[in-house]
């Protein structure tokens, strides 16, 4: 078996995986963290938006009024530039969703892409609930607008809309997901990257080994019939 084949298997047992959080839960670190590791394709919806408006396109510049504010784009946006970017993604590829879906409306064409994907995918998510927590994440993102040059994390208001926009319209997300049977993996935003990378490979290399469990069944069974 060559290496190049190898590393084919290992990406295509990978779980697609939505990082789930707040503003500066640190879901950008951790996405690309795995994508090295594992050869993740990432979704970045914020970085999506951010490329367009280099580019000066006439979403760009739209969405530019809403991320200055800390709002939510409208999710009419958001979601024509998610339709045209999932068309652009290898089939098999494992996915990362990285600050999408980030209302109900996304969350459902999310679920339906998963659908007609025919895969399953891993919420992770990165909580800050207590004020002490969310405190933390504040002095992060002022830290990072510093030298990141995005103008959405130099304004403390800004950063606290985001926040307080994310409790109210995306958080609840995940009591949706549970409601429907679908498993959140939980832990707190608060702590060493590279312990909550850890954390995360440990959910990837669960899946991978369920994958793998299921697959050598499935030889035994065809092996058992001829
Ligand atoms: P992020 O880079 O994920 O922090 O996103 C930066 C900004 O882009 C957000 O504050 C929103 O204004 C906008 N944005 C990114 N993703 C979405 C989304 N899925 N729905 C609505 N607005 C979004």
């Amino acid at each position: 078996m060559t290496e190049s084949f190898k590393d084919k298997e290992a990406v295509q047992q990978c779980p697609n995986i939505v990082l789930f959080g707040p503003p500066g839960a640190g879901k950008g670190e951790q996405g690309c963290r795995l994508a090295e590791e594992y050869g993740y394709v990432i979704l970045g919806t914020g970085d999506l938006f951010r490329k367009n408006l280099e580019n000066k396109t006439p979403l760009g510049i739209e969405a530019k009024g809403y991320m200055d504010k800390g709002e939510l784009v409208p999710d009419e946006l958001v979601i024509l530039m998610v339709e045209e970017h999932l068309e652009t993604i290898p089939e098999g590829a494992p996915l990362i969703f990285d600050g999408f879906p980030r209302t109900e409306n996304q969350r459902k064409l999310f679920n339906e892409f998963m659908e007609k994907r025919g895969e399953e995918f891993e919420v992770v998510a990165l909580t800050a609930y207590s004020a002490e927590e969310v405190d933390k994440l504040i002095g992060r993102l002022l830290g990072r607008g510093k030298t990141s040059g995005r103008s959405d994390d130099q304004n403390e208001n800004t950063i606290l809309t985001r926040i307080s926009n994310y409790e109210k319209q995306t958080g609840p997300l995940l009591n949706n997901w549970e409601q429907e049977g679908q498993y959140v993996h939980k832990h707190s935003a608060i702590g060493k990257i590279e312990d909550i990378q850890e954390w995360i490979q440990g959910i990837v290399k669960e899946y991978s080994k369920r994958v793998e469990d299921v697959l050598s069944e499935d030889t035994a069974k065809e092996e058992t019939k001829s």
